[in-house]
């Protein structure tokens, strides 16, 4: 399914996820990526699904939460890859809008830089940026882009949009332990984001298993610090530091909705638990999607985390 959810998001409420981007197909391979290594490094925007194929499947989902009550606040763009890679964008923005819902997007930022894309944004409600440094060394490290990427094209790239957008333009950077949680690296970021006026800057810290083990959140000392000393500087800054509410739904099919959803969304165990007591229905069903390898079982901090075993996604 390409549509899933809805799934409970600090940032945008009940969110339905939109998958519009095969697995993995992406212009950064980011270390904290929560949905693995990224298989095909790509900066060539391309068709992957028909705008119609989209539409019909988020009217399906719609007709779902309609018939349990459920609300929707965004029609959200988070695929397993970057959704600017579509080419389809603009239309595919603009056919969402006959649900009369509002649109957000979730980008890395790597094609910014191209007026196409930043003209397509134009019509979404809410656009997220990635701003994870400001620094080539540090940006190489942390997102691990494709070789034709600039860092200078991206921030003018991204100046650029902010300029011309009238919608909610919010930015996230993720703060990672050893690579951006020190003051030199992290206030050129702080200063860029003033500049570019923000709706809401989110400042976020992995908690769900990254693409690579070693990556750790900032330690508590420097957290502390950062929360004391950052809303000075940023006014319109705020933290997702905590992993969001447990209250996951399926609408129907769970197996399917498990597989949907932590294709681009780890779940807690503590979520999935409830996600299958909610449907009335037994953990074997969640047994037997590890047994056939489709779910993952991953530890990551103090927590248990199912994820899609990506590998087999093309399988099912
Ligand atoms: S975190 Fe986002 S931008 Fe980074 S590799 Fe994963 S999907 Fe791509």
């Amino acid at each position: 399914m390409i549509a899933f959810g809805p799934v409970p998001s600090r940032r945008l409420g009940s969110s339905l996820g939109i998958n519009h981007i095969p697995p993995k197909h992406c212009p950064y391979s980011c270390v904290y990526c929560q949905v693995g290594s990224t298989s095909s490094l790509s900066i060539t925007r391309q068709e992957f699904f028909s705008v119609k194929e989209i539409t019909d499947d988020v009217d399906q989902k719609l007709n779902e939460c309609k018939n349990q009550n459920r609300e929707v606040d965004y029609l959200t763009l988070v695929p397993d890859g970057e959704p600017t890679l579509d080419t389809h964008l603009g239309e595919l923005i603009f056919g969402l809008k006959q649900f009369q819902i509002p649109i957000a997007v979730i980008s890395n930022s790597a094609l910014i830089n191209l007026p196409d894309v930043q003209d397509e944004l134009q019509q979404a409600d809410w656009v997220s940026l990635k701003v994870d440094a400001m620094d080539e060394t540090v940006w190489k490290k942390i997102n691990r882009p494709h070789g034709r990427l600039r860092l200078d094209n991206l921030i003018t790239g991204i100046s650029e949009f902010r300029a011309k957008y009238a919608g909610k333009f919010v930015t996230e950077t993720m703060l990672i332990r050893g690579l951006n949680d020190n003051a030199t690296i992290l206030d050129p970021i702080i200063a860029f984001l003033n500049n570019l006026n923000t709706f809401v800057s989110y400042f976020s810290i992995p908690t769900r298993p990254p693409a690579e083990s070693w990556v750790k959140p900032p330690d508590q000392a420097f957290l502390q610090d950062f929360l004391l000393t950052t809303p000075r500087k940023l006014s319109s800054m705020d933290i997702l530091f905590e992993a969001e509410t447990d209250d996951f739904q399926s609408t129907g099919d769970l197996a399917n909705d498990i597989l949907s959803i932590t294709s681009v969304h780890p779940l807690r165990e503590e979520a999935l638990k409830q996600m299958v007591i909610t449907s009335g229905l037994d953990w074997m069903i969640v047994e037997a999607l590890i047994n056939n390898k489709r779910l993952l079982r991953v530890q990551y901090q103090s927590g248990v985390f199912y994820l899609r075993n990506h590998k087999l996604k093309n399988e099912s």
